[in-house]
Protein backbone atom coordinates (compact mmCIF):
# COMPACT_ATOMS: atom_id res chain seq x y z
CA UNK A 1 0.00 0.00 0.00
CA UNK A 2 1.36 3.48 -0.97
CA UNK A 3 1.60 5.59 2.46
CA UNK A 4 -0.44 8.88 1.54
CA UNK A 5 1.24 12.16 2.00
CA UNK A 6 0.40 15.76 3.03
CA UNK A 7 1.02 18.40 0.90
CA UNK A 8 2.25 22.36 1.27
CA UNK A 9 -0.87 24.70 0.95
CA UNK A 10 0.12 27.67 -1.21
CA UNK A 11 -1.44 31.41 -0.52
CA UNK A 12 0.18 35.02 -0.81
CA UNK A 13 1.61 36.50 2.59
CA UNK A 14 -0.26 39.69 3.57
CA UNK A 15 0.99 42.25 5.70
CA UNK A 16 -1.18 44.16 7.83
CA UNK A 17 -1.14 46.30 11.20
CA UNK A 18 -4.22 45.02 13.24
CA UNK A 19 -5.62 46.71 16.49
CA UNK A 20 -5.94 45.05 19.86
CA UNK A 21 -9.19 44.44 20.50
CA UNK A 22 -9.19 42.53 24.00
CA UNK A 23 -7.28 40.45 26.36
CA UNK A 24 -8.22 37.88 28.54
CA UNK A 25 -6.52 35.23 30.78
CA UNK A 26 -7.64 31.55 29.28
CA UNK A 27 -5.08 29.85 32.25
CA UNK A 28 -3.42 31.71 34.73
CA UNK A 29 -0.39 30.92 32.27
CA UNK A 30 -1.72 31.37 28.61
CA UNK A 31 -3.29 34.91 27.87
CA UNK A 32 -5.32 35.69 24.75
CA UNK A 33 -4.95 38.96 22.57
CA UNK A 34 -8.00 39.23 19.90
CA UNK A 35 -6.81 41.36 17.21
CA UNK A 36 -9.10 43.06 14.47
CA UNK A 37 -9.86 46.41 13.31
CA UNK A 38 -10.60 47.67 9.72
CA UNK A 39 -7.17 46.40 7.88
CA UNK A 40 -8.14 42.57 9.33
CA UNK A 41 -10.51 42.73 5.20
CA UNK A 42 -9.58 40.11 3.27
CA UNK A 43 -8.23 37.86 6.28
CA UNK A 44 -8.22 33.87 5.67
CA UNK A 45 -7.64 31.01 7.87
CA UNK A 46 -7.57 27.85 6.88
CA UNK A 47 -5.38 24.87 8.42
CA UNK A 48 -5.08 23.91 11.98
CA UNK A 49 -1.18 25.01 12.66
CA UNK A 50 -1.24 27.95 10.35
CA UNK A 51 1.27 30.68 11.68
CA UNK A 52 1.72 34.49 11.62
CA UNK A 53 5.16 36.61 12.24
CA UNK A 54 4.36 39.29 14.41
CA UNK A 55 6.47 41.85 13.84
CA UNK A 56 7.34 43.57 17.04
CA UNK A 57 8.71 46.92 17.72
CA UNK A 58 12.07 48.22 18.13
CA UNK A 59 12.66 48.55 22.31
CA UNK A 60 15.17 51.25 21.60
CA UNK A 61 13.18 53.55 19.32
CA UNK A 62 9.89 52.49 20.02
CA UNK A 63 9.60 52.03 16.02
CA UNK A 64 8.22 48.80 14.07
CA UNK A 65 10.33 48.32 10.70
CA UNK A 66 7.32 46.36 8.95
CA UNK A 67 8.16 44.39 5.50
CA UNK A 68 6.32 46.19 2.69
CA UNK A 69 3.56 44.20 0.43
CA UNK A 70 5.31 43.94 -3.04
CA UNK A 71 2.68 41.52 -4.92
CA UNK A 72 2.29 38.34 -3.64
CA UNK A 73 5.18 38.12 -1.35
CA UNK A 74 6.84 40.66 1.18
CA UNK A 75 9.93 42.88 1.30
CA UNK A 76 11.20 42.66 4.39
CA UNK A 77 14.05 45.30 5.86
CA UNK A 78 17.62 44.65 6.53
CA UNK A 79 18.40 44.08 9.56
CA UNK A 80 15.50 42.37 10.17
CA UNK A 81 12.79 43.28 12.74
CA UNK A 82 11.86 41.84 15.59
CA UNK A 83 9.56 38.90 15.19
CA UNK A 84 8.12 36.51 16.64
CA UNK A 85 5.98 33.19 15.57
CA UNK A 86 2.11 32.31 16.67
CA UNK A 87 -0.31 30.41 15.58
CA UNK A 88 -3.86 31.56 14.43
CA UNK A 89 -6.04 29.94 17.42
CA UNK A 90 -9.32 31.26 15.64
CA UNK A 91 -10.41 33.27 13.19
CA UNK A 92 -13.76 34.67 13.38
CA UNK A 93 -14.65 36.39 9.84
CA UNK A 94 -17.70 38.03 11.30
CA UNK A 95 -17.10 40.85 13.13
CA UNK A 96 -13.29 40.07 11.58
CA UNK A 97 -11.53 38.90 14.87
CA UNK A 98 -8.02 36.52 15.20
CA UNK A 99 -7.59 35.01 18.96
CA UNK A 100 -4.03 34.66 19.10
CA UNK A 101 -2.57 32.29 22.83
CA UNK A 102 0.41 33.45 23.80
CA UNK A 103 2.18 30.90 26.61
CA UNK A 104 3.39 33.67 29.59
CA UNK A 105 6.56 33.23 30.57
CA UNK A 106 9.94 35.14 32.01
CA UNK A 107 11.77 37.23 29.92
CA UNK A 108 10.02 37.09 26.69
CA UNK A 109 9.10 39.89 24.19
CA UNK A 110 6.06 38.28 23.20
CA UNK A 111 5.48 36.93 26.29
CA UNK A 112 5.41 40.76 27.67
CA UNK A 113 3.69 42.37 24.93
CA UNK A 114 0.65 39.88 25.24
CA UNK A 115 0.43 40.43 28.90
CA UNK A 116 0.72 44.30 28.18
CA UNK A 117 0.22 45.96 25.30
CA UNK A 118 -3.01 48.40 25.40
CA UNK A 119 -6.04 48.08 24.11
CA UNK A 120 -6.59 49.99 20.87
CA UNK A 121 -2.95 49.88 20.04
CA UNK A 122 -1.40 47.93 17.02
CA UNK A 123 0.89 45.04 15.55
CA UNK A 124 1.95 44.12 12.45
CA UNK A 125 1.59 40.86 11.97
CA UNK A 126 2.62 39.02 8.61
CA UNK A 127 0.93 36.24 7.39
CA UNK A 128 -0.69 33.37 8.31
CA UNK A 129 2.02 31.43 6.13
CA UNK A 130 0.45 28.07 4.45
CA UNK A 131 1.22 24.98 6.27
CA UNK A 132 0.94 21.12 5.39
CA UNK A 133 -2.79 20.13 4.05
CA UNK A 134 -3.39 16.21 5.48
CA UNK A 135 -5.33 14.13 3.20
CA UNK A 136 -8.24 12.14 4.99
CA UNK A 137 -6.40 9.13 3.88
CA UNK A 138 -4.51 9.63 7.38
CA UNK A 139 -7.10 7.44 9.42
CA UNK A 140 -5.00 8.00 12.95
CA UNK A 141 -3.62 10.80 14.06
CA UNK A 142 -1.34 11.85 16.50
CA UNK A 143 -1.31 15.42 17.61
CA UNK A 144 1.43 15.85 20.68
CA UNK A 145 3.25 18.81 22.21
CA UNK A 146 3.38 21.53 25.29
CA UNK A 147 1.61 24.29 25.88
CA UNK A 148 3.16 26.47 22.81
CA UNK A 149 1.21 23.24 20.58
CA UNK A 150 -1.80 24.09 22.63
CA UNK A 151 -3.58 26.18 20.22
CA UNK A 152 -2.84 23.98 16.98
CA UNK A 153 -3.88 21.08 18.68
CA UNK A 154 -7.11 22.68 20.12
CA UNK A 155 -7.63 23.71 16.31
CA UNK A 156 -6.96 20.17 15.70
CA UNK A 157 -9.11 18.47 17.15
CA UNK A 158 -11.99 20.93 16.45
CA UNK A 159 -11.54 20.74 12.82
CA UNK A 160 -11.46 16.87 12.71
CA UNK A 161 -13.99 15.07 11.88
CA UNK A 162 -16.72 13.86 14.06
CA UNK A 163 -15.48 9.34 13.22
CA UNK A 164 -11.88 11.32 13.40
CA UNK A 165 -9.72 8.37 15.59
CA UNK A 166 -6.51 9.10 17.15
CA UNK A 167 -4.18 10.33 20.10
CA UNK A 168 -3.45 13.58 21.35
CA UNK A 169 -1.35 14.72 24.51
CA UNK A 170 -0.63 18.27 25.65
CA UNK A 171 2.48 18.81 28.44
CA UNK A 172 1.61 21.80 30.78
CA UNK A 173 2.75 22.90 34.37
CA UNK A 174 -0.25 21.78 36.21
CA UNK A 175 -4.03 20.76 36.31
CA UNK A 176 -4.35 24.51 36.12
CA UNK A 177 -3.11 24.79 33.04
CA UNK A 178 -5.78 22.51 31.42
CA UNK A 179 -8.24 23.98 28.85
CA UNK A 180 -11.76 22.43 27.84
CA UNK A 181 -11.57 21.16 24.48
CA UNK A 182 -14.12 19.55 22.00
CA UNK A 183 -12.29 15.89 21.58
CA UNK A 184 -13.89 13.57 18.91
CA UNK A 185 -15.46 10.52 20.39
CA UNK A 186 -12.49 8.28 18.47
CA UNK A 187 -9.43 10.20 19.87
CA UNK A 188 -8.17 9.87 23.22
CA UNK A 189 -6.80 13.50 24.87
CA UNK A 190 -4.79 13.11 27.57
CA UNK A 191 -3.04 16.16 29.92
CA UNK A 192 1.04 15.48 30.62
CA UNK A 193 1.29 17.68 33.94
CA UNK A 194 5.28 19.18 34.55
CA UNK A 195 4.21 19.29 38.04
CA UNK A 196 3.98 15.50 38.82
CA UNK A 197 6.78 14.07 40.64
CA UNK A 198 6.74 10.98 38.36
CA UNK A 199 6.11 13.45 35.22
CA UNK A 200 5.88 11.24 31.56
CA UNK A 201 7.75 13.33 28.89
CA UNK A 202 5.97 13.84 25.31
CA UNK A 203 8.95 11.59 24.06
CA UNK A 204 7.76 8.66 26.88
CA UNK A 205 4.01 9.18 26.29
CA UNK A 206 4.77 8.25 22.39
CA UNK A 207 6.47 4.92 23.30
CA UNK A 208 3.19 3.78 24.87
CA UNK A 209 1.50 4.16 22.17
CA UNK A 210 -0.09 1.27 19.71
CA UNK A 211 -0.28 2.60 16.14
CA UNK A 212 -3.47 0.52 13.73
CA UNK A 213 -2.66 -1.60 11.11
CA UNK A 214 -5.66 -0.58 9.01
CA UNK A 215 -4.94 2.89 8.25
CA UNK A 216 -2.16 5.67 7.67
CA UNK A 217 -0.97 7.76 10.98
CA UNK A 218 0.08 11.43 10.58
CA UNK A 219 1.80 12.20 13.47
CA UNK A 220 1.91 16.47 14.17
CA UNK A 221 4.15 17.28 17.53
CA UNK A 222 5.54 20.59 18.61
CA UNK A 223 7.40 22.47 21.52
CA UNK A 224 10.66 22.72 23.09
CA UNK A 225 13.01 21.49 20.31
CA UNK A 226 15.28 19.50 22.56
CA UNK A 227 11.54 17.91 24.00
CA UNK A 228 10.80 16.78 20.29
CA UNK A 229 13.93 14.57 19.35
CA UNK A 230 12.76 11.74 21.20
CA UNK A 231 8.81 11.85 19.47
CA UNK A 232 11.24 12.43 15.89
CA UNK A 233 13.08 9.48 16.62
CA UNK A 234 9.73 7.64 17.69
CA UNK A 235 8.26 8.81 14.48
CA UNK A 236 11.18 7.48 12.22
CA UNK A 237 11.56 4.32 14.23
CA UNK A 238 7.37 3.69 13.19
CA UNK A 239 8.60 4.37 9.69
CA UNK A 240 6.79 7.42 9.35
CA UNK A 241 8.58 9.55 7.67
CA UNK A 242 8.59 13.69 6.79
CA UNK A 243 5.52 13.73 4.45
CA UNK A 244 3.38 11.63 7.02
CA UNK A 245 4.57 13.88 9.70
CA UNK A 246 5.39 17.39 11.16
CA UNK A 247 7.23 17.49 13.84
CA UNK A 248 8.68 21.10 14.40
CA UNK A 249 10.88 22.88 17.35
CA UNK A 250 8.21 25.89 18.56
CA UNK A 251 11.01 27.24 20.88
CA UNK A 252 14.42 26.36 22.13
CA UNK A 253 15.02 26.44 25.44
CA UNK A 254 17.81 29.39 26.62
CA UNK A 255 17.50 31.16 23.37
CA UNK A 256 15.10 33.32 21.88
CA UNK A 257 12.89 33.17 19.08
CA UNK A 258 14.39 35.43 16.56
CA UNK A 259 13.90 33.50 13.30
CA UNK A 260 15.70 35.25 10.30
CA UNK A 261 14.29 33.78 6.69
CA UNK A 262 17.38 31.89 4.97
CA UNK A 263 18.65 33.06 1.77
CA UNK A 264 16.64 30.29 0.14
CA UNK A 265 13.22 31.51 1.96
CA UNK A 266 13.80 34.21 0.26
CA UNK A 267 14.92 33.34 -3.08
CA UNK A 268 11.47 31.47 -2.80
CA UNK A 269 9.23 34.08 -2.67
CA UNK A 270 10.88 36.12 -5.04
CA UNK A 271 10.75 33.39 -7.87
CA UNK A 272 6.64 32.98 -6.62
CA UNK A 273 6.55 36.56 -7.15
CA UNK A 274 7.75 36.78 -10.50
CA UNK A 275 6.16 33.54 -11.88
CA UNK A 276 2.51 35.49 -10.75
CA UNK A 277 3.59 38.19 -12.31
C1 LIG B 1 5.15 27.93 13.93
C2 LIG B 1 5.15 28.35 15.38
C3 LIG B 1 3.93 28.58 16.03
C4 LIG B 1 3.93 28.96 17.37
N1 LIG B 1 2.73 29.20 18.01
C5 LIG B 1 2.71 29.61 19.30
C6 LIG B 1 1.48 29.93 19.97
O1 LIG B 1 0.40 29.90 19.37
N2 LIG B 1 1.52 30.30 21.28
C7 LIG B 1 2.72 30.38 21.96
O2 LIG B 1 2.71 30.74 23.15
N3 LIG B 1 3.90 30.11 21.36
C8 LIG B 1 3.92 29.74 20.05
N4 LIG B 1 5.11 29.48 19.43
C9 LIG B 1 6.33 29.56 20.22
C10 LIG B 1 6.83 31.01 20.39
O3 LIG B 1 7.07 31.58 19.10
C11 LIG B 1 8.15 30.99 21.19
O4 LIG B 1 7.90 30.46 22.47
C12 LIG B 1 8.79 32.35 21.27
O5 LIG B 1 10.18 32.19 21.57
C13 LIG B 1 8.17 33.24 22.34
O6 LIG B 1 8.72 34.51 22.19
P1 LIG B 1 9.05 35.47 23.40
O7 LIG B 1 9.42 36.76 22.78
O8 LIG B 1 7.94 35.44 24.40
O9 LIG B 1 10.32 34.82 24.09
P2 LIG B 1 11.82 34.93 23.50
O10 LIG B 1 12.30 36.33 23.59
O11 LIG B 1 11.81 34.27 22.18
O12 LIG B 1 12.65 34.02 24.51
C14 LIG B 1 13.13 34.52 25.78
C15 LIG B 1 13.49 33.33 26.66
O13 LIG B 1 12.29 32.62 26.98
C16 LIG B 1 12.42 31.24 26.63
N5 LIG B 1 11.11 30.79 26.11
C17 LIG B 1 10.56 31.01 24.90
N6 LIG B 1 9.35 30.44 24.82
C18 LIG B 1 9.11 29.87 26.01
C19 LIG B 1 8.02 29.13 26.56
N7 LIG B 1 6.90 28.88 25.85
N8 LIG B 1 8.11 28.69 27.83
C20 LIG B 1 9.23 28.93 28.57
N9 LIG B 1 10.30 29.62 28.12
C21 LIG B 1 10.23 30.09 26.85
C22 LIG B 1 13.52 31.18 25.56
O14 LIG B 1 14.17 29.95 25.58
C23 LIG B 1 14.43 32.33 25.98
O15 LIG B 1 15.33 31.88 26.98
C24 LIG B 1 5.15 29.10 18.09
C25 LIG B 1 6.36 28.90 17.41
C26 LIG B 1 6.36 28.53 16.07
C27 LIG B 1 7.69 28.32 15.38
Amino acid sequence: MTEPRARWAEWPIKIRELEVLRREHVTPRMVRVTLGGPNIAGFESHLPDEHMKLVFPDPETGRTRAPTQDGDHLDWPSPFPLTREYTVRRYRPDPGEVDIDFVVHDGGLASEWAQHAPIGSTLWVAGPRPSRIVPPEFGFHVLVGDETALPAIARWLEELPDDARGVAAVEVADPGEEQPLRVPEGVCLTWLHRSNADAVSLGEFVTTLTLPEDTATYVWAAGEAGALKPVRTWARAQGIGKDQSDISGYWRRGRNGTVVPTVGERLKHTVTHLLVR
